[in-house]
C-alpha cells in the first residue's frame, strides 16, 4: 500500500516568526501547491501541478525572507489554491475553481455540498482564524500580502513586473507606489495584472480593511523572483519601499529591516 504524502503543516496554517517583533503582518496565500494525497492531484498531471496555476511560484520565499530581514510574522496557506483558494470566500467560484487560466480541474467538478463545506472547514476556516490571532497579537498591524503572477497569461505577455494592489484603502499602497517608481527602474503599477474587480483583495478586505488596519498586496511577476538571489534582492527592495511608504504616512509601530 502507497505511505501516505505527510506534510505536517496539513489541516493547519502554517506561521512563521510567530513572535516577530514587527508590526508587520505577512501573508501568503498561495505559497504551496501541495494537494493530499486523498484528492488524487484533483486529476491533475505533474506538471500542472507545479505550475503557477498551483501555487503562487517564489512568493513564499519573497515573504520568508521578508519575515527574516523584518523580523515579522508570517501567515502561509498550506495547500494548493486549486483545493482551496484562502484569499477567496467561500461564496466565491474561485474559492474551489473548476478551471484555472487553460486548465481544467476534473477534481472541482461535481462536488456536493458536503465536499465543498468539508474544504472550507479544513483550509480556509483555520487560515482565517490563524490571521486574525495573529493581527489581534499586534498593536498597530499592517497587513501585506505577497503573491506571484505568470509572465505569459493566455498566451499574451505581461509587461508588468510589479503591482502593487488596493482596494478602498489606498493608503499605504499610494505611498508605496511613489516609493516605489521614484527609486526602481522596474515596471510597477498600481491594481496590475490584477485588482478588486477580479477578487484578488478578499483578504486586505475580511482582515485589514473591515478593521481600519493600513494594508497593501503585492503581485510578482514569478520569472524575476526565479531564484534565490532574485527572492532575497526582491524581499529587500521590499522591505525598503515598506520602511519608507510607512514613514511617509507617519505610521507608528515598529518597522524595520535587520538586512
Ligand atoms: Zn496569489
Amino acid at each position: 500500500m502507497k505511505q501516505s504524502q505527510t506534510n505536517i503543516f496539513e489541516d493547519k496554517t502554517q506561521i512563521m516568526n510567530p513572535n516577530g517583533s514587527s508590526s508587520i503582518v505577512l501573508v501568503c496565500e498561495h505559497a504551496t501547491h501541495f494537494i493530499p494525497d486523498v484528492y488524487n492531484n484533483l486529476g491533475l498531471s505533474s506538471n500542472n501541478l507545479k505550475s503557477h496555476v498551483a501555487w503562487d511560484p517564489g512568493a513564499a520565499a519573497v515573504a520568508q525572507e521578508l519575515s527574516r530581514v523584518m523580523d515579522a510574522v508570517l501567515v502561509q496557506g498550506v495547500v494548493s489554491r486549486l483545493l482551496y483558494d484562502c484569499n477567496r470566500p467561500p461564496s466565491s467560484p474561485d474559492a474551489i475553481p473548476k478551471r484555472s487560466e487553460i486548465i481544467d480541474i476534473p477534481g472541482n467538478h461535481n462536488l456536493s455540498a458536503f465536499e465543498k463545506e468539508e474544504r472550507v472547514q479544513k483550509y480556509y476556516k483555520p487560515f482565517c482564524t490563524a490571521l486574525s490571532a495573529v493581527i489581534a497579537k499586534i498593536k498597530i498591524p499592517i497587513l501585506v500580502t505577497i503573491h506571484s503572477f505568470t509572465p505569459v497569461y493566455f498566451g499574451k505577455p505581461r509587461d508588468t513586473e510589479i503591482g502593487i494592489l488596493y482596494d478602498s484603502d489606498i493608503r499605504l499602497a499610494d505611498a508605496m507606489l511613489k516609493t516605489a517608481t521614484n527609486h526602481s527602474n522596474g515596471v510597477i503599477q498600481s491594481n496590475e495584472p490584477y485588482g478588486p474587480e477580479h477578487g484578488v483583495t478578499h483578504t486586505l478586505v475580511e482582515h485589514a480593511i473591515s478593521n481600519g488596519h493600513l494594508n497593501v498586496m503585492l503581485e510578482i511577476r514569478n520569472d524575476i523572483i526565479a531564484t534565490h538571489d532574485q527572492q532575497n534582492a526582491m524581499a529587500k527592495l521590499i522591505a525598503g519601499w515598506l520602511i519608507d511608504a510607512c514613514s511617509q504616512i507617519n505610521v507608528k509601530g515598529n518597522i524595520q529591516c535587520l538586512a
